[in-house]
């Protein structure tokens, strides 16, 4: 991490807020103004007038990085971060984190499913001592059940296979504090889960319950394929189990092999000459397929090893838009 842009506490010369909250955006022209003055009033309400918006655009199509541009002017509590290019929500997330300031960070989505009146009683939470506070939902309305199914899967499969907990039916919708932002800041992995990063950290981490609200305008961004790429992130980023599977796969396959040989000798001096055409081929068509599909699972590892060992920045910034009153001007950064 340490080519990223440091704009973070320290590179200006004014207090830090008490909040900032973290917004990835890609093609929410739509929500942002909702998103805006819900946002603004829950934490006004909160914290006063001490808090940032950090809004960052994903490589946007549409017009939602000229409205983020027009909420920086109209608002100097707003700080817009422009990416080069989409780079996926937890990435977007990630450079969002680089850039705030506040000694608590609020996470959301721009679609508004999560409440941003929620931060009242995440405040309390994390007065009384927690330093994370993770929204988890009792309801999903508006998801079909086919996200609730995989979603559901998805959790406990995860949580068999890792050794930190991360909690079911939690989004990245979370109020940190700045130690434990600081921790998280501190991974350099390219492969971003940050609902389970977050949860490896470890400190005091508290449930709010809420009922999450369908997306308030547009469609999901999570396209079937993201989904996919993103639980094998989960699952490859916190466990090497997969990997033992295949020598647990290939120890049952020698045992079944040895109670055949025997069989296949007892056939033979039984009866003859042991005829055995389909069970043959479909052996030899199972091993085949199982060894690609295991073949395929350590080129995962493999995979994601080699994009890690590049090293190359997680993300690009075109521009950042902050209030000349509230830091100094940073310019674009391209690392
Ligand atoms: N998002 C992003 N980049 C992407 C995909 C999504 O910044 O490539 C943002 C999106 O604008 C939203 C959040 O990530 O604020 C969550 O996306 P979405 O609501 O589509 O996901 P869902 O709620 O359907 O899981
Ligand atoms: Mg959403």
């Amino acid at each position: 991490m340490s080519e990223q842009p440091d704009g973070a506490r320290g590179a200006a010369d004014v207090d830090p807020p008490r909040l900032s909250a973290v917004v990835p955006c890609f093609d929410e022209e739509a929500s942002l103004s909702d998103l805006y003055a819900r946002l603004s009033a829950a934490c006004k309400n909160v914290v006063g007038e001490s808090y940032e918006i950090v809004l960052v655009n994903d490589g946007s199509t549409d017009g939602t990085w000229d409205a983020i541009v027009q909420l920086c002017a109209s608002d100097p509590a707003v700080v817009g971060v422009d990416l080069s290019r989409n780079h996926g929500h937890q990435l977007a997330l990630t450079a969002g984190l680089s850039l705030c300031r506040g000694d608590r960070v609020l996470i959301l989505d721009a679609d508004l499913q999560d409440p941003p009146e929620l931060l009242q009683e995440m405040f309390a939470l994390m007065d009384a001592g927690a330093d994370v506070v993770y929204g988890k939902r009792t309801e999903r309305e508006g998801e079909n059940w086919f996200k609730r199914f995989t979603a559901s899967f998805f959790y406990r499969m995860v949580n068999r296979l890792t050794e930190v907990e991360i909690p079911e039916d939690t989004g990245d919708f979370r109020l940190m504090s700045r130690r434990a932002l600081d921790v998280l800041r501190a991974m350099p992995e390219r492969h971003r889960f940050i609902r389970g990063m977050v949860s490896w950290i470890g400190f005091s981490q508290v449930p709010v319950y809420y009922k999450r609200s369908p997306r308030l305008a547009g469609t999901t961004k999570y396209t079937v394929a993201k989904m996919i790429r993103f639980a094998l992130d989960g699952i490859t980023g916190f466990s090497t189990k997969p990997l033992r599977l295949a020598a647990y796969a290939g120890m049952i396959v020698a045992l079944a092999a040895m109670g055949l040989i025997v069989y296949i000798t007892w056939y033979y001096f039984a009866f003859g000459v042991v005829r055995g055409w389909t069970s043959l081929i479909s052996i030899v068509l199972f091993l085949g397929g199982a060894q690609m599909l295991f073949l395929g699972l350590i080129g995962e590892y493999l995979g994601r090893l080699f994009l890690e060992a590049k090293h190359r920045p997680l993300y690009v910034i075109n521009n950042v838009v902050r209030s000349p009153e509230r830091s100094a001007d940073e310019g674009p950064q391209t690392s």
